[in-house]
């Protein structure tokens, strides 16, 4: 007993890269949180667009890193769009472009044919409603002081086990919320919630007063590569594993912004659904809340919607959103 507590202890010392079960040195890796987490351990962050094969599996990896000495990929599942970080040395990479892979579920997703009967939006670009019935929750955590609404969250996990809910968190948020954020982990290790984080930008610009196309990541200055990265890089480093998708500050973007984001392989995530603008879920709908502590009358208007029945059910997982 006392040399598993040693060597329990020496695993998060050391903050090594386990893997998730033991029968398997190549099953998906699991990073152990240190405190105080650094995006130092997360070393050589680069994005590439590779094929993998393993034992007959294959994967699209997104990105290459090195996490405690451990060169990493973060692969995506072309049909489920499940991600996964996975051990370089496992698999067998070659290079592949988004043509080759234009057939996949992932691809059509980056590439969803166009809308004519959409403007081309500066706000609200991107994915706004997801396929089939129920509805798609989403939770953005905006840079703020105020501490998670918890509360929500327990009543969100009172709806049954491993309850889907897609977090679109900022670097600048997870910054300041380490304990939160560890609270929203547990939540999902015990089979509560199923969490799946989305991107919301690094730094989250925002200036009040100011017009949408000079606000949010529109702002001159902005590096999307580095608003994209860093916050991908910390919530490695804390233990989780960032989707393939990314919800624009405000939902404002450009053509610009857009192709750059599906340069690095990421879905838009849009919302037809925010429900403290008014705008009422249908059938298939994205729902966006502020579980922050920024937004508390749309997690009522949600509490509302569910109790009275008008919540389009099952909440189900982004993944099965495009
Ligand atoms: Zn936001």
């Amino acid at each position: 007993m006392r040399r598993v507590v040693v060597l329990l202890l020496w695993t998060c010392v050391a903050g090594a890269a386990t893997a998730r079960g033991e029968d398997s040195a190549c099953a998906p890796v699991e990073i152990a949180p240190r405190l105080p987490p650094t995006r130092e351990r997360v070393r050589a962050y680069t994005p590439v667009f590779d094929l993998c094969a393993k034992e007959g599996a294959s994967r699209l990896a997104i990105r290459r890193m090195n996490v405690d000495g451990t060169p990493l990929l973060l692969t995506v599942d072309p049909q489920s769009l499940q991600t996964s970080l996975e051990r370089a040395a496992c698999w067998r990479c070659e290079e592949t472009s988004d043509a080759a892979q234009a057939k996949t579920r992932y691809l059509q997703a980056l590439h969803p044919p166009d809308d004519p009967t959409r403007p081309p939006a500066l706000v609200n670009a991107g994915l706004i409603h997801g396929a089939g019935g129920g509805a798609f929750l989403t939770g953005d955590l905006c840079p703020t002081r105020k501490p998670l609404d918890r509360a929500f969250f327990e009543k969100l996990a009172a709806q049954g086990q491993h309850t889907p809910v897609t977090l679109a968190v900022s670097g600048a948020w997870l910054q300041r919320h380490h304990a939160d954020f560890a609270w929203l982990r547990e939540k999902e290790r015990t089979g509560a919630l199923a969490i799946a984080w989305a991107n919301h930008s690094y730094s989250h610009p925002y200036v009040s007063r100011l017009p949408d196309q000079r606000n949010y990541l529109l702002r001159r200055g902005v590096d999307l590569d580095r608003e994209i990265f860093e916050t991908e890089k910390l919530i490695i480093a804390e233990g989780e594993t960032p989707s393939v998708f990314f919800r624009f500050p405000g939902l404002v973007a450009d053509a610009a912004l857009l192709e750059g984001l599906r340069t690095r392989h990421l879905v838009a995530l849009g919302a037809d659904g925010w429900l403290a603008l008014g705008l009422r879920p249908r059938p298939g709908s994205i729902v966006l809340v502020h579980p922050n502590g920024n937004e508390p009358v749309g997690l009522r208007l949600f509490s509302r919607l569910i109790e009275t029945g008008a919540m389009p059910l099952p909440l189900r997982p982004v993944n099965d959103a495009p």
